[in-house]
């Protein structure tokens, strides 16, 4: 099962690609921990890798496809993979197209975690650290007694900076600019699908079941 996870900041994408690859037995390969990986291996891509991130800059498409496809050669991805922050620019999609072509592979599925704006900027302004203790609390997912108030101290909390609507708000649209492109890239490719991440993490496990048990009817398993 070769697939291919996106989703915005909050959509709760690592939860999933975690189950995901333990439950179908594929690697779960993420840019970030591939560039780490690269860097601690110390190939020339690594190298490479590490001067840009080094200088605070992006990593040019170049070294970052090469990246991938150095790992998508290597054996434990015969079975699948799980793709997991690449691609990030539809250059990215079409040299991921080309070099999975190359060894007669496609991408079966790419699975969007979709939840609305407003609920991602619920869940990605919701933590509160004590002043005191430094006991985090999330407003949503682990709310203290009484609001504003640490349970273990009595301290008061707060919002770091990182995390008011205007910092969340503009992560968010900027990630919402870069992922549209590729959603519209896969969508006319036939690969997307849709799964509402507003839901339970269980739930939203099962969506996805399903979507990929039709691989099992269907010409492309592998
Ligand atoms: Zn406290």
């Amino acid at each position: 099962m070769n697939l291919l996870l996106m989703g915005l900041p909050g959509a709760g994408k690592g939860t999933q690609a975690e189950r995901l690859a333990e439950s179908y037995d594929i690697p779960h390969i993420s840019t970030g921990d591939m560039f780490r990986a690269a860097i601690k291996e110390g190939t020339l891509l690594g190298k490479k890798a590490k001067e840009y991130m080094d200088s605070g800059n992006l990593v040019p498409d170049e070294v970052t496809i090469g990246i991938v496809r150095d790992r998508l050669a290597k054996g434990d991805c015969k079975k699948g993979f799980l793709l997991d922050g690449f691609p990030r620019t539809t250059a990215q999609a079409e040299a991921l197209e080309q070099m999975l072509a190359e060894t007669e592979r496609t991408i079966h599925f790419v699975l969007n975690i979709d939840v609305a704006r407003e609920e991602l900027m619920a869940r990605l302004t919701g933590r509160r650290l004590c002043r005191d203790c430094g006991a985090t609390y999330h407003t949503i997912f682990n709310p203290t007694d009484v609001e504003g108030v640490c349970d273990k101290c009595n301290g008061e909390l707060y919002q770091r900076d990182d995390d008011n609507e205007k910092t969340v708000g503009t992560r968010l649209e900027v990630n919402i600019s870069q992922q549209q492109p590729l959603l519209d890239f896969y969508q006319e490719k036939g690969y997307l699908r849709s799964v509402d991440g507003s839901r339970p993490i269980d739930q939203v496990f099962k969506e996805i079941e399903d979507i990929l048990s039709e691989v099992s009817h269907s010409s492309v398993v592998s």
